[in-house]
């Protein structure tokens, strides 16, 4: 039996102050804070995942916000930016909401034919918005890019292993792109893997992406993933559980940490879905520690 890789489940970035970052992506960028809880290594920092209403996967954007993250930057062997696909009728709509919202969009491009509004959050993370004729409302996302040294074997893992196809190429302001898509899925079905010349070293801190994680529907399809990847010659980690969904970790051959990551149990798991997100949620190990977390942490106000 062969399994594909149906596409990104989240994607985990570092962020600054924690308000911030909730105020933007609750705000004008409109996503639900569907869960609020603490990193797992470390409960004295947040763990917030934004997404649709329902936290499906393919939709969530997590951070670890540490008040004091030095400004990160994306370089070789990291991921570059990730972008949320807008519905091709609302995207002019969209751009004007963020500028009406006081959030500038520096830069626009067009990729494969399709128009891209370039911005950066509170922290200077690059975020795009693509417009998408398959995107029925704003919370998918449409892609993530790699940016290696050596995209080639990146791009034979994501194909020949994962079982993505080839789009095409394209070289843009000395930017040389590759496009592979997941075949027959709706939304976060792209990787993208740039080339450039500018070989500036990335530098993790705020703003810049911690791992990108793909999915597995079931269970047994992430024990399959362990096997497959092993027999490919990556070794994963054990499966760890994130309360939400089982983890397997690995780092790709250029660098970038890959997740993959089960679609069950989701984010309802431990809240009703109508309330997804108001309180702090605690894995059992951390219940007994509940009054001191909250203590040091500070204050949320979503945007309503
Ligand atoms: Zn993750």
């Amino acid at each position: 039996m062969t399994t594909r890789i149906p596409g990104l489940h989240h994607v985990t970035a570092i962020s600054g102050p924690a308000q911030a970052n909730v105020a933007f992506y609750t705000g004008p960028l409109q996503q639900r804070l569907v869960k609020k809880t603490v990193n797992f290594d470390d409960p004295g920092t947040y763990h917030l995942y934004y997404g649709d209403p329902k936290g499906s996967p393919g939709t969530i954007l997590t951070f670890f916000p540490f008040a004091y993250a030095g400004p990160g930057r994306a370089g070789p062997g990291m991921a570059s930016a990730y972008a949320y696909a807008v519905p091709a009728k609302d995207f002019d709509a969209t751009v004007d909401r963020l500028t009406a919202a006081g959030i500038t969009v520096p830069r626009f491009a067009e990729r494969f034919g399709a128009r891209v509004a370039i911005l950066r959050d509170p922290d200077n993370a690059p975020v795009e918005l693509i417009e998408d004729a398959a995107a029925t409302d704003a919370h998918g996302f449409h892609s993530v890019t790699l940016w290696e040294r050596d995209p080639d074997r990146t791009a034979r893992l994501i194909t020949d292993v994962f079982g993505y196809e080839t789009l095409g190429s394209e070289a843009q302001g000395g930017i040389e792109r590759l496009r592979l898509k997941a075949p027959g899925e709706a939304r976060a079905n792209i990787i993208d893997i740039i080339r450039t010349n500018a070989d500036v070293p990335g530098r993790p801190g705020a703003g810049t992406i911690h791992h990108i994680a793909f999915r597995a529907r079931s269970q047994d399809e992430q024990d399959g993933w362990i096997e497959t990847l092993a027999r490919a010659g990556h070794r994963t980690t054990p499966v760890i559980d994130r309360q939400y969904f089982n983890a397997i970790y690995f780092r790709e051959p250029g660098g970038v940490l890959f997740e993959i990551a089960t679609d069950p149990p989701g984010f309802a798991v431990d809240e009703p879905e109508a309330t997804m997100g108001q309180k702090l949620m605690l894995p059992p190990r951390y219940e007994p520690l509940r009054d001191r977390i909250e203590q040091a942490l500070p204050p949320l106000r979503v945007a309503s």
